[in-house]
């Protein structure tokens, strides 16, 4: 019997041990600089010629390792290997499938300052976001080996029907893809994978081109723990050689993807289109983007609601599907509520997340760089710029990392550019509301429903937010970022994906068929 699920704590900078810990991890970390990673096909590791270079956002002439890229033909084998590991992987005990995934978490666990160090490089996450995201990674290995043991490891009571015995079993889909994003290269890339594994498929894990690094730790990891050969196959390579190559395939029963909603739209439309030679409908299971508000209502604690917008906005550099990118003030408050976030927004340090002080790193790459710059651009036309906005100094410029201030607009149209589409980047639109009930309009006026936070003592109007404020996660007088496993399963609607919830009750069912058998006595 496994203890309760807890969450894994987060490290505590504060304490010099740690820090002075932490700084050996990045040091070491960074001694392994340009080490090349194979494919992972069938347990053998493929070294090949054509490689992904992973760049440090903050310094990209530093190249934090070569990734070997994977074609079609190798999509091929990975997915064959995947198909012929699914007939034994499925009948391996769910109990033995469950301790591998604690083996995962108690790795995890003991190499978390080196696997925090490796994102801080790959993608630029503070120290505090890097040792988050293991965390959460820790928790998914955690969390799903109990939900397993739960959902294939007990019987599920059935309504009694004299002179037979019924029984439902959830048995796993078959072979499928996992396809993260690269803003939680460790979290994601887990959750896509420990959750189809431990429930009895096999996997192709895709990872981002942006940072492939991580992926290639996690089934380090995974190997480590005994992942049997060909369970997961790691195939990193470009997006435009394999992406729909992968989706498109006869093959692959289901797709775990999270990304933006371009390619989430993309991905779903493909998978419903059959193949020749596929013998089901591929499960799709899509999270994609989000357009999150924060809305402030004037019985608020408002340092506590600029506080919270602040982090939720610029916490790794606006960079995450749950980012607070619409500030929605009520009248009465806007002015005093803007000054404090703007105020609290100034005493942010951009700069390399490597340095223990820095709470907005790099964002991810030049692409993504000009892309926000593109937005800041249509922000100076659709609001009055506050905060941030002009090119970031010298001193960060001279290693050519792709910094950007942390940007506010202010007095921005609900219908604005900035307030409909997702950024991702740390821009945040502040609009006016003329009341709380106009607020909650501009809230839910967007295609997405991702997160979203309400800040407000009145008891009448938590309650309307708790009926009306349509997102998949909802946060009441705190933050809109920072899902914990367990404790806020976390997934949106509309544009947002499909409405599923990870690290929550009910994920691992996406991951299976219920199977109903009905014996005469
Ligand atoms: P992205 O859509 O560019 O890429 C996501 C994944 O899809 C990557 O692995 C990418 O390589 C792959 N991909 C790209 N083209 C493909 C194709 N044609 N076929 C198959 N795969 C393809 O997104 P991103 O930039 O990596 O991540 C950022 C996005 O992810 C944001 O929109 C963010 O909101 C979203 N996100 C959502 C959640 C959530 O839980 N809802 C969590 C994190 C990130």
């Amino acid at each position: 019997m496994l203890p309760e699920f807890r969450n894994e704590p987060f490290g505590d900078f504060s304490s010099s041990e740690r820090r002075a810990s932490m700084q050996r991890a990045l040091r070491h970390v960074a001694g392994q600089f340009g080490a090349t990673y194979p494919l992972v096909i069938n347990g053998e590791h493929i070294l090949r010629e054509e490689k992904l270079a992973s760049l440090n956002p903050a310094e990209p002439a530093r190249v934090v390792g070569y990734v070997c890229k994977g074609d079609q033909e190798l999509a091929n084998q990975a997915l064959s290997a995947a198909e012929a590991a699914f007939q034994r992987w499925r009948q391996v005990p769910v109990e033995a499938r469950a301790q591998l995934l604690l083996r995962a978490a108690a790795i995890m666990r003991r190499r978390k300052e080196e696997l925090a160090a490796w994102m801080v490089y790959e993608v630029s996450k503070t120290w505090v976001e890097a040792d988050a995201d293991v965390a959460e990674a820790i928790d998914f290995c955690e969390y799903y080996a109990r939900q397993a043991l739960r959902l294939q490891g007990a019987s599920h009571p059935l309504t009694p029907n004299p002179g037979e015995y019924n029984e439902l079993r959830y048995i796993p889909l078959g072979p499928g893809l996992a396809i993260p994003p690269w803003n939680f290269p460790l979290a994601i890339a887990t959750t896509l994978t420990v959750a189809p594994i431990v429930t009895g498929n096999t996997v192709v894990l895709k990872p981002s081109p942006r940072a492939p690094v991580m992926a290639a730790k996690l089934v380090e990891v995974l190997e480590q723990a005994g992942l049997p050969p060909g369970v997961v196959n790691l195939l990193p390579g470009d997006d435009a050689v394999i992406g729909d190559y992968l989706v498109d395939h006869p093959k692959v029963r289901f797709i775990g993807f999270t990304g933006s909603k371009a390619v989430g739209l993309r991905v779903l439309g493909r998978a419903a289109v059959r193949q020749e030679g596929q013998h089901w409908l591929k499960r799709s299971i899509l999270e994609m983007g989000g357009k999150d508000a924060t809305v402030v209502d004037e019985t608020a604690d408002l340092e506590a609601a600029a506080e919270g917008i602040v982090a939720g906005a610029f916490g790794f550099q606006g960079q995450k599907c749950s980012a607070c990118s619409r500030a929605i003030l009520v009248d009465g408050v806007y002015d005093l509520v803007l000054q404090r976030v703007v105020e609290r927004t100034r005493e942010l340090r951009l700069g390399n997340p490597a340095r223990p002080e820095t709470n907005v790193g790099a964002v991810i790459d030049k692409r993504a760089f000009d892309q926000i710059s593109a937005y800041i651009a249509i922000g100076q036309e659709e609001g009055r710029l506050v905060a941030g906005g002009e090119v970031v100094d010298h001193e960060l410029l001279k290693d050519g990392g792709y910094f950007i201030n942390p940007t506010i607009f202010a007095d921005v149209a609900p219908r604005a550019r900035i307030a409909q589409e997702e950024i991702f980047g740390p821009v945040l639109a502040v609009i006016r509301a003329r009341d709380f009930e106009h607020a909650l309009e501009i809230a839910n006026d967007t295609e997405y429903g991702l997160t979203g936070a309400l800040y407000s003592r009145s008891v009448e109007r938590l309650q309307r937010a708790r009926e009306e404020f349509h997102v998949g996660n909802l946060y009441l007088n705190r933050k809109c970022t920072g899902a914990l496993v367990g404790a806020h399963p976390f997934g949106g609607f509309n544009m947002s994906g499909t409405d599923s919830k990870a690290g929550g009750p009910d994920y691992l069912h996406l991951f299976t068929q219920p199977k109903v058998v009905a014996e005469k006595l």
